[in-house]
């Protein structure tokens, strides 16, 4: 299905147009009719299948048409990253429209905070925001929101995670019990379902989850100790042409370690984790996507809802404690039909971790061998339990948060 053979308004086709959008993905045609009959929608979709447009593009065209002055629109996302990137789509969007909107995300300076507070008070018709910097609006009792039509949760189960339930209900409980509530979610666990069964009303679900990583990702892992995963890493780095690199690290001690080393080692490299200000982190992201920068190392922040377009390679430093989140770490490269690589690095406590990756995606990862200058490496084995974390394979004691430390 084509864009045009929407009831779109005019000015709403001609952004799209400009920006490029010409058929719609498989959420969009889902999921774009229904929000603009009315209807609640719990949907569960991840980043890269087109999900910001499916509840963006609706809302815009209802406001265009309704001609609003007034906040229409909540859409509350876990991270100040997802909040700026979902305000510039929206700026895309309804470039040619009078739709207006803001992202609230807090980290800023007084400025900002008052910039929020006047839009809150004057009716920007789409408020996008995090939990607590809405939270801290609403403590001071100016926010305007009795006349919301929408409110929508993005990576609602991130939201959870991230413990902001509390902070939703208080939330919720501020805004007009009539009124449309669409809900997405990369996956659906139970308590998800439960806070839907709270907020929503008999809503239609959509899945579009991706279950596995997209054909155009090839994946391969090396089988470690600790020690070889640096040497391993600077050999990929500096044989092979990848242009654009993201390497994860499970906690934020391991990323600024990673970047320290590759820095050292001559690099183009910078890391972004939760301990750097929201300008410095805005600004590595920029660098990023900008290609001024090769690698960027991150902790979890990144891996969903963060849409950096071809990327070369995805490195997992460790492997990701949840299944599904390694879908989400290597659903960073090969989008939009390009290809990319995927390399994991697991070391002997993490095996486990990897067969249930595997598990998931249905299909085994094929192992590269470790290059023979870097000693023996462990055998994969992730049925035997490795329950001596204290010695590698060597009998060698080996300290994983150490060893990170010291490199
Ligand atoms: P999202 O899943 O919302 O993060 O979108 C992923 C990327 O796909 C973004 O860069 C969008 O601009 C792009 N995109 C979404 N829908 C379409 C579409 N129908 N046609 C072309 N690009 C799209």
């Amino acid at each position: 299905m084509n864009f045009s053979e929407l009831p779109f308004d005019p000015q709403l086709a001609e952004g799209l147009q400009y920006m490029g959008f010409e058929k719609l993905t498989p959420i969009q045609e889902q999921a774009i009719p229904l929000v603009l009959a009315n209807k609640d929608l719990i949907a569960c979709a991840q980043t890269g299948t087109g999900k910001t447009a499916a509840f963006l593009l609706p809302v815009i065209n209802k406001i265009a048409a309704s001609k609003a002055d007034y906040t229409d629109t909540l859409i509350i996302v876990p991270t100040r990253e997802l909040a700026i990137q979902i305000d510039e789509a929206m700026q895309g969007f309804a470039y040619f429209t009078s739709v207006s909107s803001l992202a609230i995300f807090g980290g800023n300076d007084g400025i900002a905070f008052e910039q929020e507070k006047r839009a809150l008070t004057q009716g920007a018709n789409i408020i996008i925001s995090t939990p607590g910097r809405l939270i801290s609006h609403l403590n001071m009792g100016y926010v305007k929101m009795d006349k919301l039509k929408h409110l929508i949760l993005d990576e609602a189960d991130r939201m959870l995670d991230m413990g902001f339930s509390d902070d939703l209900n208080k939330i919720i409980k501020h805004l007009p019990k009539e009124r449309q509530t669409l809900m997405f979610s990369a996956t659906m666990p139970p308590k998800i379902r439960t806070l839907a069964k709270n907020i929503l009303r008999e809503p239609t679900e959509i899945n579009i989850s991706l279950s596995k990583p997209a054909a155009g990702v090839t994946q391969s892992a090396y089988v470690v100790y600790d020690k070889q995963k640096a040497p391993i890493l600077h050999g990929i780095l500096k044989d092979k042409q990848f242009s654009s690199v993201i390497v994860f690290c499970s906690r934020k001690e391991s990323v600024k370690n990673l970047e320290r080393e590759l820095f050292r080692a001559k690099f183009s490299v910078s890391a972004i984790h939760s301990d750097l200000e929201q300008s410095e982190r805005n600004e590595v992201l920029r660098n990023f996507k900008n290609k001024n920068l090769q690698i960027l190392v991150a902790t979890d922040i990144l891996s969903r809802g963060i849409d950096i377009d071809s990327i070369s390679l995805v490195v997992n430093y460790d492997v990701p404690g949840d299944a599904e989140d390694y879908i989400h770490r290597v659903g960073r490269t090969a989008r939009a039909e390009t290809t990319g690589q995927a390399i994991t690095f697991i070391n002997e406590m993490d095996q486990r971790k990897f067969k249930r990756i595997e598990d998931l995606c249905g299909y085994e990862i094929n192992k590269i061998p470790v290059p023979e200058a870097l000693g023996p490496a462990p055998a994969y084995t992730p049925e035997k339990k490795h329950s001596n974390p204290g010695k590698d394979k060597g009998g060698r004691s080996y300290k994983p948060r150490r060893f990170q430390k010291n490199k």
